[in-house]
C-alpha cells in the first residue's frame, strides 16, 4: 500500500527504482530478534539476500551476526560493523583468496561444504599459524518417503556433505591440526512456508548430532540454516512473517544440549517485503490474442519471475483498483523471457503509469545486472 504523497513522489522521479520502507525493514528485524532472543537463539543475516548498504546498518544494529557466501560479502559484513565473531562464511566454492582473507579477519567459523574444502582450509590455516572454527555442512537427504518435502530426496546435489561421507569428515578432522570442529550446519532450501519442514530437519538434525557425539565429537553449534518464506500474494495484509512460530517449531523439537547454542540464517524472511521495484509503462502494445503492457524495467532489474517462475504481486499506482483489464506485464530486454508474468488483472494502463512489484526486498536488487548495457537501478527510501 502507498500513500498519494508516496505516489506523487514516485511520478517526479527516474524509473525504474527500488523503493525502499526502512520503517517495515526495521519492525520486522525487531520482531525477529524479540522471538528468537527468548530462546537465546542466534540469527545471522544472510546477506546475499540483500546487501543494501542500509539493509545491512540495521541488521547490524539489531544485534544479528552476517551469513556470508563469498570473501567480499565477509569484507563487507565488517566494513559495515559487523564484529568479526558473528561473522560465518557458506559457499561450496570459497577460493583460497576469499579462505585467507577470512583467516585473516578471524571470522566465527567457516561452513564447510566437501572434505577436500577442509584440508585446503587446514593448509592454508597452518601457513598462517592459526586454526580456523569449522563447521560441517551437512545435506541431510531425508528419504522422500517419509519427508516427501525434500524433492532431492536422496539424490546427491552440490550443497553439503553426504551423510555416508561422514566417517571420512571425522578422519579429516582428527588428521588436521588447525582446525576446530564446532558444530553441524544444515540449510534445506528456501521459500519454505511449510513448517513440517523445519520439524522434520529439527528431529533429522537430533539423530546427526547423536552420532557426532557418539563418535567423539562434542558439537557446540547447532546450525540450522534459513529458508523462512514470506506471502508474495500479500504483501499488504501479511507484510511481517510468523517468526514466533517459526522459532517455536525449533524449541519444541530441536534437542539442544547444555551449553549449545543454536545458530540460523534468515535472509528472505527478513528483506522480502522492505522493497518495490517501480517502473512505468511505456508502451501499451495490443495484440490478437494477447495485450503487452512493456515495462521500463526487466530482467535486469527484477530476475527472479524469469529465473524461477517466481510469482510477485504487480499494481498499477496510479490508476484506481477496478480490475478490468488484463495484461502480459513485460520488460525492455531483448529476451522472450524477460517477462514479469502473463494474465496479469490490472487496471486500464496506459503509457506513464506507475507499476510497482511487490516483496521485491529478497534476491531483487542483489541479481541486477548491466545486460544490454543497462542503466544500474537506483535505490529510493521512504520519508
Ligand atoms: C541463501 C542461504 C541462506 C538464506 O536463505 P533464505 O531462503 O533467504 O532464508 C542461509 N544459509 C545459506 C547457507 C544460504 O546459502
Amino acid at each position: 500500500m502507498f500513500t498519494q504523497t508516496q505516489v506523487d513522489r514516485f511520478q517526479q522521479l527516474e524509473t525504474p527504482f527500488y523503493f525502499y520502507d526502512l520503517n517495515l525493514l526495521q519492525q520486522t528485524l525487531n520482531e525477529c530478534y524479540e522471538a528468537a532472543v527468548q530462546y537465546n537463539y542466534h540469527v545471522h543475516y544472510a546477506l546475499k539476500a540483500n546487501f543494501n548498504t542500509k539493509v545491512l546498518e540495521a541488521m547490524q544494529k539489531v544485534g544479528f551476526g552476517a551469513d556470508c557466501v563469498s570473501g567480499n560479502e565477509v569484507k563487507a559484513a565488517i566494513a559495515h560493523g559487523f564484529a568479526n565473531s558473528k561473522v560465518v562464511f557458506a559457499g561450496v566454492g570459497k577460493s583460497d583468496k576469499e579462505i585467507n582473507a577470512a583467516l585473516d579477519a578471524d571470522i566465527f567459523c567457516f561452513n564447510c561444504e566437501s572434505v577436500q574444502e577442509l584440508q585446503v582450509i587446514n593448509e592454508l590455516a597452518v601457513a598462517k599459524g592459526k586454526t580456523a572454527r569449522v563447521a560441517i555442512r551437512i545435506n541431510p537427504n531425508v528419504d522422500a518417503h517419509t519427508h516427501h518435502y525434500i524433492t532431492t530426496g536422496l539424490e546427491e546435489n552440490k550443497f553439503g556433505i553426504n551423510t555416508w561421507q561422514l566417517e571420512d569428515v571425522l578422519e579429516t578432522l582428527k588428521g588436521s591440526n588447525n582446525l576446530e570442529f564446532i558444530g553441524v550446519h544444515f540449510h534445506v532450501g528456501s521459500q519454505i512456508l511449510n513448517m513440517d519442514v523445519f520439524k522434520n530437519l529439527c528431529l533429522r538434525v537430533n539423530e546427526l548430532q547423536d552420532w557426532f557425539e557418539e563418535h567423539g565429537f562434542a558439537i557446540k553449534v547447532l546450525n540450522v540454516g534459513g529458508g523462512l518464506g514470506v506471502d508474495y500474494y500479500h504483501p499488504d495484509t501479511n507484510a511481517v512473517c510468523d517468526f514466533k512460530t517459526y522459532f517455536k517449531i525449533f524449541r519444541d523439537f530441536l534437542k539442544v544440549k547444555q551449553g549449545q547454542e543454536v545458530h540460523f540464517e534468515l535472509g528472505r524472511a527478513l528483506v522480502a517485503q522492505c522493497a518495490t521495484l517501480v517502473s512505468r509503462v511505456l508502451y501499451v502494445k495490443n495484440g490478437q490474442k494477447k495485450n503487452f503492457l512493456i515495462l521500463d524495467a526487466g530482467m535486469t532489474e527484477l530476475i527472479r519471475p524469469m529465473l524461477y517462475q517466481a510469482y510477485h504481486h504487480i499494481q498499477n499506482l496510479s490508476k484506481g483498483e477496478q480490475l478490468t483489464a488484463t495484461y502480459d506485464v513485460v520488460g525492455p530486454i531483448c529476451e522472450s523471457t524477460d517477462c514479469f508474468r502473463t494474465d496479469v488483472q490490472l487496471p486500464e494502463s496506459q503509457r506513464g503509469d506507475l507499476i510497482a512489484i511487490r516483496t521485491a526486498g529478497a534476491y531483487g536488487e542483489v541479481m541486477a545486472s548491466g545486460y544490454n548495457l543497462r542503466d544500474r537501478v537506483q535505490s529510493v527510501y521512504a520519508e
